[in-house]
C-alpha cells in the first residue's frame, strides 16, 4: 500500500490511497499522538495558547531589543536554538520521514526525530501525515493548507492565506495517520517519540534559560533566554515553516513543472534552511536538495550532505543536472 521508512519512493507516486486497508486490526489500535482522529474543544485552546504566547512575545521583542538590547548569550542561544529545530523540521521532519529522501542509520533516525519534535510544531507523526495530504492534493480540493481554497480574487485570497498560515490547524477534522504515514505509525520508537511530544516541547522551552541562567548564573539571565531562547524563537520558526503553506504557494517563481501554485521566495532562503525553493520541491519532492540552481542557499542540503561524509545518512537522492533538467517549465 505504500512504502516502508527508508525506502527509497515515497514522493507523490508512492503515497497511500485514501482508506487504510480494514483487514490491518492490529494497526488500527495503533496510535502515535494522544488525541484521536477528530481534535477537541482542549486540543484546540492548548494549540491557540502555545501559537499565541511565543507570538506577543515576538511582538514584544521589538521593544525590548530597542530598549534594553540583545546580548551576546541571549543571541547565542537563540540563534543555536533556531538552527537546531529548523533542521529538525527541514531534514529530518520534512526530507527524511515525509519524503525519505535518504536513509539514516538508527541513532540518525531518533535523532532527527527529536530534534524535530523540539520545534514545538505538533507530533512527528501528524506533522507528516498532513505534508503527505499536503503534497498528494497540493492546491486541489484536499489540501489541507492550500490559500487558493476559497477561490481567485484578492478577498478570497487574502482569507486562503490566513488559512494556509494558521486557520488550518484548527480544523477539527485530522489527517488520518494509518492512511498517510503507516510506515511511521508501525515504528514503535517513533510511536513513542512521537507520543512523548509535550516532553520535547517541556525540553524545548526549558533548556535556554537553563543554560542562560547557569552562563549568566542570574535569574535574570534565566528569564531573558526564555523570552528570546524560547518565546521569541519558537514564534519566528512558527512563522518562517507557515509561510511556506501560505506565502510560497501564492508568490514567487517558478521555474519548474509542478501540477500546483508552488512558487520558490528566495528571500525566505535563510531563515527556512532552504524549504523556500518550494516550487522545486513540489516539482520533485523526494530530492534532498531544494536549491538547486546557481546561487539558491539551502542549508538543510548542506547538512545532509555533512551527515553523508559521516557516514550517517545513505542513498541521499541527490538531484542531478539531468533530472533538474527535465523537471525545467518548459
Ligand atoms: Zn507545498
Ligand atoms: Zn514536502
Amino acid at each position: 500500500m505504500t512504502t516502508k521508512a527508508g525506502e527509497p519512493s515515497a514522493g507523490n507516486a508512492a503515497l497511500p490511497t485514501e482508506s487504510p486497508d480494514p483487514t490491518d486490526t492490529a494497526a488500527t489500535r495503533l496510535s502515535a499522538t494522544r488525541g484521536g482522529e477528530k481534535q477537541g474543544l482542549a486540543e484546540r485552546l492548548a494549540l491557540g495558547l502555545f501559537i499565541l504566547l511565543p507570538f506577543t512575545a515576538l511582538l514584544a521583542a521589538v521593544p525590548v531589543a530597542w530598549g534594553w538590547g540583545l546580548g551576546w548569550t541571549d543571541a547565542a542561544i537563540t540563534v543555536s536554538m533556531y538552527f537546531l529545530t529548523c533542521h529538525g523540521i527541514t531534514v529530518g521532519y520534512h526530507r527524511y520521514f515525509t519524503h525519505s529522501a535518504f536513509k539514516a542509520n538508527r541513532p540518525m533516525r531518533l535523532a532527527l526525530a527529536i530534534a524535530g519534535s523540539l520545534a514545538v510544531e505538533g507530533p512527528l507523526v501528524r506533522w507528516v501525515a498532513d505534508h503527505r495530504k499536503h503534497h498528494r492534493f497540493s492546491d486541489k480540493d484536499g489540501d489541507p493548507h492550500s490559500p487558493w481554497r476559497y477561490g481567485e480574487s484578492l478577498p478570497a485570497l487574502l482569507k486562503g492565506l490566513w488559512w494556509a498560515h494558521m486557520g488550518w490547524m484548527f480544523d477539527e477534522e485530522q489527517t488520518p495517520q494509518l492512511t498517510y504515514a503507516p510506515d511511521l505509525v508501525r515504528d514503535p520508537a517513533i510511536r513513542r517519540i512521537s507520543r512523548l511530544f509535550w516532553l520535547w516541547t517541556m525540553i524545548s522551552l526549558l533548556l535556554p534559560p537553563l543554560v542562560g541562567g547557569l552562563v549568566t548564573l542570574s535569574w535574570s539571565g534565566a528569564l531573558s533566554a526564555f523570552f528570546w531562547g524560547s518565546l521569541v524563537r519558537v514564534a519566528l520558526l512558527h512563522h518562517v515553516t507557515w509561510s511556506i503553506n501560505s506565502i510560497c504557494h501564492a508568490v514567487g517563481r517558478r521555474p519548474f513543472r509542478s501540477r500546483d501554485r508552488s512558487g520558490n521566495v528566495w528571500w525566505l532562503a535563510v531563515l527556512s534552511c532552504g524549504e523556500s525553493w518550494h516550487n522545486l520541491h513540489h516539482a520533485d519532492p523526494t530530492a534532498a536538495r531544494h536549491g538547486v540552481l546557481r546561487g539558491q542557499i539551502d542549508s538543510s542540503a548542506r547538512l545532509i550532505r555533512w551527515f553523508e561524509l559521516a557516514g550517517w545518512v545513505r542513498d541521499v537522492r541527490w538531484p542531478d543536472a539531468q533530472r533538474i533538467a527535465a523537471r525545467r517549465a518548459a
